[in-house]
């Protein structure tokens, strides 16, 4: 790992607690998915640990919410540029971990300062209202408070931009945090505590704590004096954490599982979709919850539109992300590898077509060529399930009714793409689709200022944007009476 560092000192292998690197009861490793090589050992903390951390975050707490919101800003805006300083490296240590282009990783640290930046200047402007009175002599108003501490636990997928996305917003207002990462990406995390660390933001108010997940969540969960759970994941875990936290009847923000449809209009060039559909599928080798899962086409240009995925399918490279030539890299586990093996062998005991892109057979385990099926049915997994994998299910449909009702046909809600020209078609799909969020004629729909989230089970609450606060404060109402 050092060799690719210009400053060795972003790769932290202990927890950071209460403003100290911690170790644990024991050290787990953490593998490159691209090679297998061990990268380092991360310190699994203990129960003990895991609450004392949280007694300590509490107190910080207070320290933190009683600071201005200008240095609350301040502070934030130095991590920011820090962050931003040390683009090249956290990249790496990116890569590294968690297998995506050297391209992507760049882009992610971008993006994930860019929530830090947005919610440095939100922090100014957390205003309450006034409401005209129904109470003689009195004066009624609202203020906003910061809730106390927030747990957030984070995936793999995006080891930096997940953390800074909820991290930022909890900041803001006054927040203290308990970052609990992936164990497949932990780095990332640990490299942003060193940056907060330098940035001056106190001790105890940013926290990265690591250890047997279960445990972990279980202790953040329960705890009383933890206010807020924030969690990116699989629906599956968010179930469990939303179980565990109702003893305590937490704040919870939930970013789970997606299957977006990604809708091709009657009027759409063909080309031009093809090219949409193949960026919207294959970033971080599929292993993103915005990843179109269901491609819907219409029947008469199902063929040509199979015709033109396959041909620039076939162009990409599949490879370690730190070779510039790399489109694709690994999936993040032999795990992976097995559930994407699955969904294709599955939907070929089902009657349908498969296509399989060019995989060089020395890479390792962990890399899986990009695959595209047709004749897709829907009792196949690469229908219903969140795919997170580099599999393409093209589906022809016949009416544009039909293609919405399947868009809707999962519990799923996160987001969806809309590609065409035909302004009532777009309007269609956008009221008729059943998700939080809709893109038309573009790929890339994140960023600091829109509201990201799902409806169904795919989440609760909305992260970045004017409302991204709200997940980690409260409103306090107040009544000035017999004035
Ligand atoms: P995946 O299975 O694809 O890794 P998860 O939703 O399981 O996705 O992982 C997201 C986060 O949830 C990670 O931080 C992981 O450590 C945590 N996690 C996984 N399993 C559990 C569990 N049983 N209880 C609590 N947290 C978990």
């Amino acid at each position: 790992v050092l060799a690719y560092l210009d400053d060795q000192r972003l790769f932290r292998q202990l927890a950071y607690c209460n403003g100290k690197w911690v170790n644990g009861d024991s050290d787990t490793p953490v593998l490159n998915p691209a090679t297998g090589e061990v990268l380092g050992y991360t310190a699994s903390l203990n129960a003990t640990q895991i609450n004392q951390t949280i007694d300590d975050a509490e107190a910080a707490f207070h320290l933190w919410r009683a600071e201005s919101a200008e240095t609350r800003a301040k502070l934030l805006m130095k991590w920011h540029d820090l962050i931003m300083e040390n683009q090249h490296d956290l990249a790496h240590l990116m890569v590294l971990e968690q297998g995506k282009t050297l391209r992507d990783a760049e882009g992610e640290v971008e993006y994930g300062a860019s929530f830090i930046h947005w919610f440095a200047e939100e922090a100014k402007r957390v205003y309450g209202d006034t409401m005209p009175s129904h109470i003689p002599n009195a004066h009624l108003a609202t203020l906003r408070e910061p809730i106390g501490v927030a747990a957030l636990i984070t995936p793999w997928n995006f080891p930096n931009a997940m953390i800074t996305r909820k991290a930022a917003a909890a900041l803001a207002i006054g927040c203290s945090v308990i970052v609990k990462p992936a164990e497949e990406t932990p780095f990332s995390a640990l490299a942003l505590a060193e940056l907060a660390e330098r940035a001056g933001i106190p001790a105890g108010v940013f926290n990265v704590v690591m250890g047997d997940a279960p445990m972990v969540s279980t202790q953040l969960c329960q705890s009383d004096n933890v206010k807020a759970l924030s969690f990116t994941g699989s629906t599956r875990v968010g179930r469990l954490l939303l179980e565990q936290s109702a003893q305590t009847v937490k704040k919870s923000a939930m970013e789970l599982g997606g299957n977006a449809p990604f809708i091709v209009l009657p009027d759409m060039d063909i080309q031009q979709a093809a090219r949409a559909a193949i960026d919207a599928k294959f970033q971080t080798s599929g292993q993103d919850c915005l990843a179109a899962n269901k491609i819907l086409v219409p029947r008469d240009k199902h063929q040509a539109f199979v015709d033109a995925f396959a041909a620039l399918m076939d162009e990409l490279e599949v490879g370690n992300g730190l070779l510039p030539s790399t489109d694709i890299g690994p999936l993040i586990s032999a795990r992976a590898v097995d559930k994407a093996q699955a969904i294709v062998d599955d939907a070929i005991a089902k009657g349908a077509t498969v296509m399989g892109g060019k995989l060089n057979p020395n890479l390792g385990e962990n890399f899986f060529a990009p695959t595209l099926i047709t004749k897709v049915t829907p009792d196949m997994l690469v229908y219903q399930e969140e795919n997170f994998c580099p599999v393409a299910g093209v589906i022809a449909y016949d009416n544009l009714d039909e293609a919405i009702a399947m868009g809707n046909d999962t519990e799923y809600g996160l987001s969806a793409y809309v590609y065409g020209n035909d302004i009532r078609d777009i309007w269609r799909c956008l009221r008729g689709l059943e998700v939080g969020m809709v893109s038309v004629n573009s790929v890339k729909m994140t960023g600091h200022p829109i509201p990201f989230g799902g409806v169904k089970q795919s989440g609760l609450g909305r992260e970045g944007s004017r409302y991204g606060i709200d997940e980690f404060s409260e409103i306090k109402y107040y009544c000035l009476g017999g004035l």
